[in-house]
């Protein structure tokens, strides 16, 4: 990312903690597996300060998403569970933050029609980030929803007037769609008052975490460190990470995208600067750097780990959470519904 989305990120940051109360988040995960640590630090993290910050918060476990890639929801309702155990052990308190899921929200999917209308087939084409999953993915044929789902998150992050989204640097584009689609929709059925407002991104300081392949950390690339995985499992996961040939270790992400990434993980679970991390194992190479990975991320996620394991005796709490979610963020939708209907003269 360049100096300019730095910058916004650091103004937008000062706006935050000037007057949190001006900010709702929406952001979410697809159910498709284990949340990891590019989610932890690349997302999960900031939502969780921002809701200690007392923003209003949703996060969405987007269940209708899971199919742009997938040819059947096969163990569905268990991923939905295990996403909810992760967000209640990286501690957000479904009484702060609205969790909820696509399928049990029906107004929210009701705003894609007038949505899709808004854009053309072009814009979805050009993509960058869904044109990625496309090459990913393990489907002969592309789905019509793989394009449109862009559309449909600007309905989930639109359906409660979010302004702020939490996210990895994958999302932007589709961040940049609702705006544009808040923009449209405001000029053309309300262009007096407006009715949504036009989100902003937030990202991390590690907006890209890398997976031991050297890409994208994903749930669905067998390259990630999940947060429920244990100790045993991390230390053969990094074990087995892809690496380059020379000895001295250094944090260099452009030239060095594998290493720097081993480095920036330790940096990242013992809160100290990635140069300082990569100095202190200096020529120790690539054996040393992995156990001292190993060693950072299964200490750093401890914690974690044993809150995970104790909210997973309390199933119909996690039920429980998502019944009362459900029925807020429908709410919220049943209201933002009326509303457009009334701009676009279909309610009658
Ligand atoms: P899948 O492979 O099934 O698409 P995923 O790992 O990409 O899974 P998502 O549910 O698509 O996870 O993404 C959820 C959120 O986590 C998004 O905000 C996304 O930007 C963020 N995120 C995902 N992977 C990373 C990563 N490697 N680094 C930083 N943020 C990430
Ligand atoms: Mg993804």
């Amino acid at each position: 990312i360049g100096t300019d989305a730095v910058d916004r990120n650091d103004s937008l940051e000062q706006r935050i903690l000037t007057d949190p109360g001006r900010f709702r988040v929406m952001t979410g995960d697809r159910p498709t597996g284990r949340l990891h640590l590019g989610h932890y630090f690349g997302t999960l993290q900031n939502r969780v300060r921002l809701q200690d910050l007392g923003v209003e918060s949703f996060v969405l476990v987007a269940d209708y998403q899971v199919l742009t890639d997938r040819d059947v929801a096969e163990n569905l309702a268990d991923s939905v569970e295990g996403l909810v155990l992760d967000y209640l052990a990286v501690g957000i308190d479904p009484a702060r933050t609205t969790i909820y899921t696509h399928s049990a929200v029906a107004a929210l999917n009701q705003l894609l029609l007038p949505f899709l209308s808004l854009v053309s087939v072009a814009e979805l084409g050009r993509n960058p980030t869904v044109k990625d999953e496309i090459a990913h993915s393990r489907q002969a044929a592309v789905s019509g929803l793989m394009f449109t789902y862009p559309v449909h998150q600007a309905a989930d992050i639109l359906f409660c007037k979010a302004n702020l989204v939490p996210v990895g640097q994958d999302q932007l584009p589709h961040l940049e769609l609702t705006r544009t689609i808040a923009r449209r929709f405001n000029a053309r059925y309300a262009p007096e008052t407006g009715i949504f407002p036009e989100p902003e991104a937030l990202l991390s300081a590690a907006p890209l975490l890398l997976g031991t392949d050297g890409g994208k950390m994903s749930k669905s690339r067998g390259n990630a460190v999940a947060l429920a995985d244990d100790a045993d499992d991390t230390a053969r996961l990094i074990r087995g990470a892809k690496t380059d040939s020379i000895r001295h270790i250094t944090y260099e992400p452009a030239t060095r995208p594998e290493v720097s990434s081993l480095v920036l993980l330790a940096a990242l679970c013992t809160d100290r600067d990635p140069r300082e991390v990569a100095d202190g194992i200096g020529t120790g190479g690539a054996g040393m750097l992995k156990r001292t990975v190993t060693e950072a991320v299964n200490e750093y996620l401890a914690p974690i780990r044993a809150r995970r394991t104790s909210y997973a005796q309390e199933r119909g709490f996690v039920r429980n959470i998502l019944k009362e979610g459900n029925e807020r963020a429908g709410a919220v939708a049943d209201e933002t519904l009326d509303e457009v209907r009334r701009a676009m003269k279909t309610s009658y």
